[in-house]
């Protein structure tokens, strides 16, 4: 159940809408990810609809469960990301609706099927939460797993 984030766009009227996402271990399970074991995450998402024009803000916050890389304990790590982006649709690009839309190359753009009836946003957030999260893994100083640290130490001899 919790892996399901997805915007029904079908028949949505111009204005902003907000949806709620709860994301707990399963949702990174279901991408098979073996380095995130749990999770606690709310996504709140606002789209803003503007006839063609929709604008999708993310806030995702939580925290999630990994290996620490030096003592193989649990480490909880926070999340905590704000990411705004463009929806388009791949064949508005060719008619008059947007043609005078500057697309910048810096602004975050996501480009759906036409023929999609809502938008999927399960891939999009589990790649912000993976690239938010720092790529050495360990507790602050000394709040390592002291028992495990001793374990470790005389593996190591
Ligand atoms: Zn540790």
């Amino acid at each position: 159940m919790s892996n399901i984030c997805k915007i029904e766009t079908k028949g949505l009227g111009n204005g902003s809408h907000k949806y709620t996402f709860i994301l707990d271990g399963g949702f990174f399970e279901a991408f098979e990810n073996d380095m995130i074991s749990d999770a606690g995450i709310t996504v709140e998402a606002t789209l803003e609809k503007n006839g063609p024009a929709m604008r999708l803000s993310m806030l995702i916050n939580g925290t999630v469960t990994v290996m620490c890389d030096r003592c193989l304990d649990n480490l909880d790590l926070p999340v905590k990301i704000d990411e705004t982006f463009d929806v388009l649709f791949s064949d508005l690009s060719d008619t008059s609706d947007i043609a005078d839309q500057e697309i910048s190359e810096e602004k975050d753009v996501v480009v759906l099927d036409r023929t999609s009836a809502d938008i999927d946003l399960s891939q999009l957030i589990y790649d912000y939460v993976c690239t938010s999260l720092p790529i050495r893994k360990v507790h602050h100083d000394g709040e390592c797993n002291p028992e495990m640290m001793e374990k470790m130490k005389n593996i190591l001899k």
